[in-house]
């Protein structure tokens, strides 16, 4: 059985007086997710020490929210995947959509930091989706392949046996708007059966995530459907006690 996993991304928000509560909270409810669901929040990296304090003596894992294409040097504002190793990180988004859209990372970029995650044994969660035009004219598919290609190209195929991809259509991200679980599959199917193609293997065992507008209310009907295999959670990953509902329903 395939393995499942929700994350939290904080963004940019929170206090150590804030996140000291949220991990709290969230370790009382932990003893009720399901072995086969893993947890993990990916803090503001200031915050990644004390988090891992927090964090200590339970299951709940850390990553970051982005990964530095480079290993060290002259690259203000970024964090070097050694660094992230070395604060006892698992996992680091790479490609969040407002990484691509704000900041402007192309899909070459992205293919960069997810190598660099590689490269200091992180696992990078890939986050890919389209925008609502693209959606609108029909090109969700082709958004999605090109994102995932130029991993494929820099990396080769086998390198998605490392990492997480999280399917995210970013009409639905910070937006109340969910994909519904229907809508969600399609892709997720489409995704799976294209990595298929390539690694059958791979494919069957590759954790797909949803992400966009995921509460304690809906999160239980997504994961149900067949390729979804978790979430990756924003604004309800803020209070304990939305986010361990929706880890709550992973199964
Ligand atoms: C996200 O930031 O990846 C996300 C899915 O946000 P939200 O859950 O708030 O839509």
């Amino acid at each position: 059985m395939r393995r499942m996993l929700v994350a939290g991304n904080w963004k940019m928000n929170g206090s150590l007086a804030s996140i000291e509560a949220l991990i709290e909270g969230m370790k009382a409810e932990m003893p009720a997710v399901s072995d086969n669901c893993g947890v993990a929040v990916c803090p503001p990296a200031l915050y990644l020490s004390r988090v891992k304090e927090l964090v200590a003596g339970s299951k709940i894992q850390v990553g970051t929210q982005n990964i530095g294409d480079q290993d060290s040097g002259a690259y203000t504002g970024e964090l070097a995947g050694s660094m992230i190793a070395e604060m006892g990180c698992q996992y680091t988004l790479v490609g969040h959509s407002e990484r691509r859209s704000l900041y402007g990372e192309s899909d070459e970029l992205v293919a960069k930091r997810f190598a660099a995650a590689r490269r200091h044994n992180l696992t990078p969660v890939l986050c890919i989706g389209e925008l609502l035009e693209e959606r609108e004219s029909g090109n969700t598919e082709s958004v999605v392949s090109r994102q995932l290609e130029a991993v494929i190209s820099l990396e080769g195929i086998d390198a998605l046996a490392d990492c997480v991809v999280a399917y995210e259509p970013v009409w639905a991200i910070g937006t109340g708007k969910t994909a519904s679980p229907e809508q969600a599959q399609e892709v997720h199917a489409f995704i799976r059966n294209k990595i298929r193609q390539k690694n059958s293997e791979l494919a069957d065992n590759l954790i797909i995530q949803y992400g966009g507008s995921v509460n304690a209310g809906n999160a239980a009907e997504l994961f149900a459907m067949e390729d979804i295999d978790g979430g990756l959670i924003g604004g309800a990953s803020l209070k304990a006690e939305d986010f361990m509902a929706i880890c709550k329903a992973g199964k």
